[in-house]
C-alpha cells in the first residue's frame, strides 16, 4: 500500500492540544507513521507517496459513537418486526452501518440488536461501514423496558433477529448473559430502569435487583468484557454502579449526589441527547406512538442538566447518540449538543480520545498521534469555532478508514 502525506492541514490531534497549523501526517499502509508541522521529510516521498494537499482543511481522528442501534431502523421500531422480513432486518441494518460511516464515525459501540457477523463483515471488508463492537441482544426483566409488549398482550413477546431476551431471576440472566458472550458479545448490555420506547413502564422505574445486576456482571467480568446498564431516574443509575456496571447508558435523571456517587465507582456516564431532541422536534411528523413521545419530552427536559451534574463532579463522559429510524442519519449532532454544556473541546474529546478509553481502543484509535490506526476525518470548517460542522455531511471532505479513502473530495 502507498505512503499517504496529509499535507498544509490544521491539526486538531483530540490528545487535548490546541490545534496545530501547517500540519502534516504520514499514512504507512493503515497506520499514522509520522505527525508534526511544516515539511515532512523527504525521505518519506518516494514514486508511490500519495501527497493531499488539506489547505484550509481540519484533520482530526475519526468520530466514534458509543451507543448506537444499528438495527432499530423504523422510526415505530416496535412494529418493525412485523413490518419487515428476517432478511430486510439485515438489509435494512447494513444500510445504517454505512451511513454511520459516511457521517464521520470510523468506530462505534452498538447499545443493543447487533451480533457479532456485523464486526465480523466489517472486518473482512464485505460491507462498508464503522469498525463496531456489539452486545448482542439486551437482556431485560419481564415488563422490562426492552420487552416489546404492551400491558394489554397476554402473549409471549414477539422475536426478530435482534429482539431482546426476556430474562428473570440470577439463573435465567446468568444463562441469557452467557449465550451473548456464547454468540461473540464484546460486551452485555443490562436494562436497569424503565424508558421511552416501551408501552408497558415509566423512565423512572428501576428494573433488575442488585442480585440480578450482580450476576450479569460478574458474568462479564469472567470473560472480561464490560456491563452496560441502561438507565434514567438515580435509583436506577445508584443499583446499577453499586452492582459492577462499566457504563450508564442515557442518565437523563442523574442528579449531584448520584453524580459525585458515580465519580467514587470510576463509572462512565454515556448521555445520548441527540435522540430526544430529535424525537422531540420531529416525533410527532414521524407517526411515533404517544407513550413514546411523552417519556422522550419528559426525560429531554432533564438531559442537559444530568450532563452539566456529570461534569461538575468529574464523571467520565463517553458520546452515544441512540438514534433511531429517520434519527440514524444525524448521529453527530451530539457534539453540538454536548458543546452546550461542555464547550465544543471536551465535546469533541468525548466522541474520540474519551470514547476510545471508555471501548479500551486507546492504544489504537482516539487520537492523531504516531502509531496509531489511521482513521482520520477532514472538514471543511474548524470545529471549535463551529461545532455544527459535523452536522451536515457535505462538511466532511474526506473520511480516512485504516489508511485508506473511504471518501474523498480534495
Ligand atoms: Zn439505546
Amino acid at each position: 500500500m502507498a505512503i499517504k502525506v496529509l499535507k498544509n492541514a490544521t491539526l486538531l490531534d483530540c490528545t487535548g492540544c490546541e490545534p496545530k497549523e501547517n500540519a502534516y501526517v504520514v499514512v504507512d499502509d493503515d497506520k499514522i507513521k509520522e505527525v508534526g508541522t511544516g515539511k515532512a521529510a523527504s525521505s518519506l516521498y518516494g514514486p508511490m507517496t500519495e501527497s493531499i494537499d488539506c489547505k484550509g482543511h481540519f484533520l482530526m481522528p475519526g468520530l466514534i459513537d458509543a451507543h448506537i442501534h444499528l438495527s432499530l431502523f423504523d422510526n415505530d421500531f416496535g412494529e418493525q418486526h412485523r413490518r419487515s422480513h428476517p432478511a430486510m432486518h439485515y438489509v435494512k441494518a447494513l444500510g445504517v452501518l454505512k451511513d454511520t460511516l459516511e457521517q464521520g464515525f470510523t468506530t462505534v459501540r452498538d447499545a443493543g440488536g447487533a451480533d457479532a457477523g456485523f464486526r465480523v463483515a466489517v472486518e473482512e471488508g464485505l460491507v462498508p461501514g464503522p469498525r463496531i463492537t456489539v452486545c448482542g441482544r439486551v437482556l431485560t426483566q419481564t415488563g422490562g423496558h426492552a420487552d416489546p409488549r404492551l400491558s394489554t398482550e397476554l402473549t409471549e413477546p414477539a422475536q426478530s433477529p435482534f429482539s431482546a431476551v426476556v430474562a428473570d431471576g440470577v439463573t435465567e440472566v446468568t444463562k441469557a448473559a452467557r449465550e451473548q458472550l456464547r454468540q461473540g458479545a464484546d460486551h452485555l448490555k443490562v436494562i436497569a430502569g424503565g424508558g421511552c420506547a416501551s408501552p408497558a413502564d415509566e423512565p423512572d422505574a428501576t428494573q433488575y435487583s442488585f442480585e440480578e445486576i450482580h450476576a450479569i456482571v460478574k458474568e462479564g467480568r469472567a470473560a472480561n468484557k464490560d456491563v452496560l446498564a441502561h438507565c434514567y431516574s438515580n435509583a436506577s443509575i445508584r443499583l446499577a454502579a453499586e452492582a459492577g456496571v462499566y457504563s450508564i447508558e442515557h442518565g437523563n435523571y442523574l442528579d449531584a449526589p448520584t453524580a459525585q456517587f458515580l465519580k467514587t465507582k470510576d463509572c462512565w456516564l454515556v448521555p445520548t441527547l441527540t435522540t430526544y431532541f430529535f424525537m422531540a422536534e420531529n416525533g410527532k411528523e414521524l407517526g411515533i406512538p404517544g407513550y413514546f413521545l411523552r417519556k422522550m419530552k419528559q426525560v429531554l427536559d432533564h438531559a442537559l442538566e444530568a450532563v452539566k451534574n456529570a461534569v461538575d463532579s468529574g464523571v467520565k463522559i463517553g458520546s452515544g447518540s441512540d438514534v433511531i429510524g429517520s434519527g440514524q442519519r444525524h448521529k453527530n449532532r451530539e457534539l453540538e449538543l454536548k458543546s452546550r454544556v461542555m464547550g465544543p473541546m471536551d465535546a469533541i474529546l468525548s466522541a474520540t480520545r474519551e470514547n476510545a478509553k471508555m471501548l479500551r481502543k486507546e492504544k489504537n484509535i482516539g487520537t492523531v498521534e504516531v502509531g496509531k490506526d489511521a482513521d482520520l476525518i477532514i472538514l471543511s470548517d474548524n470545529p471549535l469555532d463551529n461545532v455544527s460542522v459535523f452536522s451536515d455531511r457535505n462538511n466532511i471532505l474526506a473520511i480516512v478508514q485504516r489508511g485508506e479513502f473511504y471518501k474523498k473530495l480534495l
